[in-house]
């Protein structure tokens, strides 16, 4: 259950942030300071940009040591839903991770674990893979009900996506964490990181090890402490995604624990 994964992942998460040209300077500063020829393949990177902006990052991000990822996707295939952008889409661009079920659109979007399923369910239908975020408010830790509330949203991904659950990756993520630079203590992280790893192996028999990241105001700081606790297999980085110096620092801590 405790045993350290020797590749990490690691996710940007820019969220509603960025223009034109400020993506094509930070893109090239990652690039710079993350080029494919040293790349030890024991870690993977990737950013997750806001929609409008993935053509021209799929451009700049080709052929580079990092990944295109996307923030939401449509929970439906086609259709008349204004607004929305389906995973056949996002594939077509070249996206390779999508985040589903981020707290900010549990919140401010009512999105519910089924909903958030079904996003799931889309990604992978297409080769794309989710990212899945769970995570408990203060008031629901406060009240001991952590366990319950993770498991409940992971459950939900689970039942709808069967033994496909083996391909999408978890970001625990607590809501009174992100953005907040109050980080989940290394212990903290741990415990839930264990109980979701023990609900994934009940739920699907298999021999790969489910990706579980950890995200949280996650910065240049303390991703070492962090990426070296046993169980966190990664990192989905919000804030400090934004700045070159702060991502590359922190995949080089992703590099350095994968090591060991
Ligand atoms: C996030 O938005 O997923 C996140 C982890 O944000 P931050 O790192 O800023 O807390």
């Amino acid at each position: 259950m405790n045993q350290s994964n020797p590749h990490k992942l690691i996710v940007g998460n820019w969220k509603m942030n960025g223009s034109l040209a400020g993506n094509a300077a930070l893109i090239q500063d990652l690039l710079i300071g993350w080029p494919k020829s040293q790349a030890s393949g024991r870690v993977q990177a990737a950013v997750c940009v806001p929609s409008v902006y993935l053509t021209p990052c799929s451009g700049l991000l080709h052929h580079s040591a990092v990944d295109l990822g996307a923030q939401d996707v449509s929970a439906h295939e086609a259709g008349a839903y204004t607004g929305e952008v389906s995973a056949a889409m996002l594939r077509d661009v070249g996206v390779r991770y999508v985040i589903v079920g981020h707290s900010e659109r549990r919140q401010y979007h009512a999105e519910t674990d089924q909903l958030v399923a079904q996003k799931a369910q889309k990604a992978l239908a297409v080769g794309i893979t989710p990212v899945v975020c769970v995570g408990e408010t203060l008031l629901e830790r406060q009240a001991g009900q952590t366990a319950d509330v993770v498991k409940r949203q992971l459950a939900a991904v689970i039942q709808l996506n069967g033994h496909c659950v083996s391909e999408i990756v978890v970001a625990y993520e607590p809501v009174w964490a992100i953005g907040t630079g109050q980080t989940a203590t290394a212990e903290q992280a741990q415990e839930v990181h264990d109980l979701l790893r023990a609900q994934l192996k009940a739920a699907v028999s298999m021999h790969e090890r489910i990706c579980i990241l950890y995200g949280g105001s996650m910065n240049a700081g303390n991703a070492k402490s962090l990426l070296s606790t046993p169980g966190i297999d990664g990192g989905l980085i919000g804030g400090a995604s934004l700045k070159a110096t702060d991502f590359l620092s922190i995949l080089a801590d992703a590099e350095a624990v994968s090591k060991v």
